[in-house]
């Protein structure tokens, strides 16, 4: 249906293509699963689309109501908020994936016009034709072209291009490939037969629920067919793949609505995954896209497509005065000042923060890690939100450790010092971008070293940064609203300042974290400490326990306040189980430069969905305004366990219960003190390095052993970590193997 098997056959450039394109995406996931990484961006990604009709009789110029709803229907499927998921056999049911994708009509055309996001061209065409092996492009596709009777493609690095017209020969709809995308831009995105576009009007049953476009909308971004591709042509029908693990080997395409299981390719008992969007099924019939098809996804959005993310597409250009850097707040942020659209304003996705220099083709946020000698790496993406001009400012960025009730200027100018460095500038950088453009600014950064905060009690370190583009030498600074103490309000009032207070928390394994609480400001501050779901994102107390220690000064500034709760329960004399959303603490009443650590206890319960971002935010509500000061939000990226027997980087995403009998040893007891004793059980020899990870993927002990036979034993003194658990992970000439291991 979609070419994608003729052109492999036949067009070896094609075949180069994906060969490289095969081996960007397989590194990249391959990198996320040896950091421990789910590939899952922290916040949604939000498509900038355009649908262009190009009709040959009114009943082809669907309407936009039919339009409005294929984008509905997207965002259900691709958000795994379809009612019928629950059709996925039990077999499947736990390999079901967000993809944490949305996608929304364009606000803005490329000359900067306001839009709708819809095109409407007449032709005198009454069908088109898709031919591959054309030589020129108004051939290949004739309806992405004005010339040729379509409509011509915006630019493809800003916007999914969807054409919807008549299709020749009864073709449903065709979708170009990343492949294709460098060579080949003003032939990338999806065609679509009006009769299978959307889910009313000029509709067709069986393929009248949009998911013919979630199917197309897949290969676009980078997925194969369920099957392999391997149906036709001089090859075992067994041999081909999808370059995902967790579909299973399929003979061939499925239609109709099977039976499950229906099996092929030895895969009995569970069969086909035929109720996935990458077969050919019914609309009614296919359901579900998998975890590996997320991972697939994520890595292309991240690459070869990542300039998505930084499309203007859906800023409308109305009441842009001139050239205006900015940065998002949050992916919903369009630069309006104030911005009212983000209630979580501290959350941008226009810094992250990476381990190693790989920032500019990978934008997953991670923690940083401490490490004299290695520096971590902050990004920032500068935007124009003008229509044209350039402008240039100077970037400042800034850190902090994290905190709920952080100022302006102190601590992030390094004024505040003790008991240890609260925060500090990073760096400064000269930028100019172009109208409707934007760039990405590399910070080196070594972040201070956890010890220097074990005095007062914080035992982590995790930090906030805010990037501040100054565009004017002197205060204002170019910012529209002069700044003030309060951060929060800062960062709302002006496009110039963004703010990223994420916590990333180990998504299997849970972990403890420092909070500061207080007040960095000049006054007085009467505070309450509100603990809540986050928009768009699972709750975190669906996947587990959240717990909150105030250290003995902290619990009497709360008794003093009156011993204010709600949602939380007194576990023991400090610690307190927040119970459900809306929770609080208070009142606290703050001094200026009062500011204490707040210890988190993450604790997953057995059994969590995988494959899910689950968050919690803390935010400090400055009562005399009843306004949220600032906030941190903890973020559990969760894709499986993350264990993987080593072998052959296929069983990732199995679940742990499966896992623990390929574990080739024993150890007892678990949990422990620190003293385990190690037994092999399943004939390892030779050499082994036995290597014990915290929460963040810092090696916090390693040893080395040689095992001679089985029922060899040893002792390892894991006493010097902290209570928590850990991964540990055996390495040996045959393979590696990991396990969870909590220490008291
Ligand atoms: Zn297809």
């Amino acid at each position: 249906m979609d070419g994608y098997w003729d052109r492999i056959r036949k067009d070896d450039k094609f075949r180069r293509g994906e060969e490289k394109l095969n081996g960007m995406i397989e590194a990249y996931v391959k990198n996320l699963r040896e950091t421990g990484e789910a590939a899952l961006f922290t916040d949604v990604i939000r498509i900038p689309v355009v649908v262009h009709v190009v009709h040959n009789t009114t009943t082809e110029n669907i309407s936009d109501a039919q339009i409005q709803s294929q984008i509905d229907a997207l965002n259900r499927d691709f958000r795994r908020a379809n009612a019928d998921i629950s059709a996925v056999p039990a077999a499947f049911s736990g390999l079901t994936s967000d993809l944490r994708i949305e996608f929304e009509l364009a606000s803005r055309d490329p000359d900067c016009n306001a839009t709708n996001g819809i095109t409407r061209t007449a032709t005198t065409v009454t069908s088109f034709d898709n031919c591959d092996f054309c030589t020129t492009p108004e051939t290949r596709n004739p309806v992405k072209f004005t010339s040729s009777g379509g409509r011509d493609a915006w630019p493809s690095d800003q916007y999914l291009n969807l054409w919807v017209c008549d299709l020749l020969g009864g073709l449903a709809g065709y979708a170009s490939f990343p492949e294709d995308l460098a060579a080949r831009p003003t032939e990338d995105g999806v065609v679509m037969d009006y009769q299978y576009f959307g889910t009313t009007g000029t509709v067709s049953s069986p393929f009248h629920l949009g998911r013919v476009c979630a199917h197309e909308i897949g290969h676009w971004l980078s997925l194969r067919h369920i099957w392999g591709d391997d149906t036709v042509g001089p090859v075992d029908i067994c041999d081909g793949t999808d370059f995902v693990d967790d579909t299973p080997n399929q003979e061939g395409p499925n239609s109709g609505c099977p039976g499950f299981p229906h099996t092929s390719c030895g895969n009995a008992p569970n069969g086909d995954m035929f109720m996935n969007y990458m077969d050919y099924v019914d609309n009614t019939c296919m359901v579900m896209f998998s975890h590996g098809q997320s991972e697939r996804v994520v890595a292309a959005l991240s690459t070869v497509r990542s300039s998505l993310i930084g499309s203007p597409g859906l800023v409308p250009p109305d009441g842009v005065p001139g050239p205006d850097l900015w940065s998002q707040d949050t992916n919903e942020d369009i630069g309006d000042e104030p911005n009212n659209l983000s209630p979580d304003f501290y959350r941008s996705n226009d810094i992250w923060v990476r381990n190693t220099n790989d920032g500019f083709t990978n934008h997953e946020h991670l923690n940083p890690v401490y490490n004299p000698s290695s520096p971590n790496y902050i990004y920032v993406r500068v935007r124009n939100r003008s229509c044209s001009g350039s402008q240039t400012g100077d970037v400042k960025l800034y850190w902090a450790f994290a905190a709920s009730g952080l100022s302006w200027p102190a601590p992030w100018d390094g004024s505040v010092a003790s008991p240890a460095l609260m925060g500090n500038p990073v760096g400064s950088q000269s930028v100019t971008v172009d109208g409707g453009e934007f760039e990405i600014l590399e910070f080196e950064w070594y972040p201070p070293n956890p010890e220097d905060y074990a005095s007062f009690g914080a035992d982590k370190s995790h930090f906030c940064l805010l990037s501040r583009i100054e565009t004017a030498t002197s205060a204002p600074f170019g910012m529209t609203h002069p700044e003030t103490g309060n951060l929060g309000n800062n960062v709302k009032n002006n496009n110039n300042i963004a703010w990223k207070n994420v916590t990333v928390v180990g998504g299997s394994t849970g972990g403890g974290f420092t909070l500061i609480v207080g007040n960095y400001s000049t006054g007085e501050m009467k505070t309450r400490l509100t603990f809540d779901n986050v928009k768009n994102a699972a709750s975190v107390f669906e996947w587990g326990q959240v717990f909150v220690e105030l250290p003995d000064k902290l619990y009497d500034k709360w008794k003093e306040g009156g011993m204010k709760q709600k949602g939380v329960q007194q576990v023991s004399t400090n610690v307190f189980q927040l119970l459900r959303p809306s929770a609080y603490l208070g009142d606290f009443n703050f001094k200026p430069m009062e500011i204490y650590p707040m210890h988190f206890k993450f604790v997953p319960n057995p059994q969590t969905n995988i494959t899910q971002v689950y968050k919690l935010k803390v935010e400090q509500l400055d009562l005399s305004t009843n306004s949220v000061f600032g906030g941190e939000i903890y973020t559990i990226k969760q894709l499986g366990t993350g264990l993987d027997d080593g072998k052959d980087g296929k069983t990732i995403n199995v679940r742990e219960e499966n896992e623990k009998e390929k574990v080739p040893v024993t150890f007892y007891p678990n949990p422990s003190r620190g003293s385990i004793t190690m037994v092999n059980k399943d004939g390892i020899t030779g050499d082994a390095l036995i290597s014990v990870y915290d929460q963040v993927g810092d090696v916090r002990f390693s040893q080395k052993h040689t095992f001679k036979n089985d029922r060899d034993q040893l002792n390892l003194d894991l006493g010097k970590l902290d209570a928590g658990l850990y991964i540990m992970k055996i390495e040996t000439k045959n393979g590696s193997y990991k396990m969870k291991v909590f220490i008291q």
